[in-house]
């Protein structure tokens, strides 16, 4: 389950931002169904790393965004989360994407201030 590494950088790269002696509280994440990263096993397999790493405080806190498509077949634009989802006009799945592989680590939150 490579969600794990995936989450043990991202508390890596969060740690490094946090100030001696405090507790970071949350990592907010933002992940799009192309980035090829379940949201899922991440929030899953999260907790448990960031224990393990000793930042038990830390949260996961993630913003699923939809990928956009354009239908090749009928010329609609239409979002979805998955990447199976066919054409609602026309049930193609020839299509343009337009976006959703984002994979990013936006924001932290470490005891008494934020930033990121
Ligand atoms: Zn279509």
């Amino acid at each position: 389950m490579h969600e794990i590494s995936i989450a043990s950088s991202l508390i890596e790269q969060a740690a490094a931002h946090v100030p001696e002696g405090k507790r970071l509280l949350a990592v907010r994440v933002t992940v799009g169904p192309l980035s090829g990263i379940s949201a899922d096993s991440l929030e899953f397999c999260f907790d448990s790393v960031a224990a393990d790493m000793g930042h038990g405080s830390a949260r996961l806190s993630i913003t699923r965004i939809p990928a956009c498509f354009e239908c090749l077949t009928c010329g609609a634009c239409y979002k979805s989360e998955s990447v199976y989802t066919e054409c609602p006009l026309c049930q193609s799945l020839e299509r343009i994407t337009y976006s959703g592989d984002r994979f990013t680590l936006d924001a932290i939150d470490v005891e008494d201030t934020h930033h990121v």
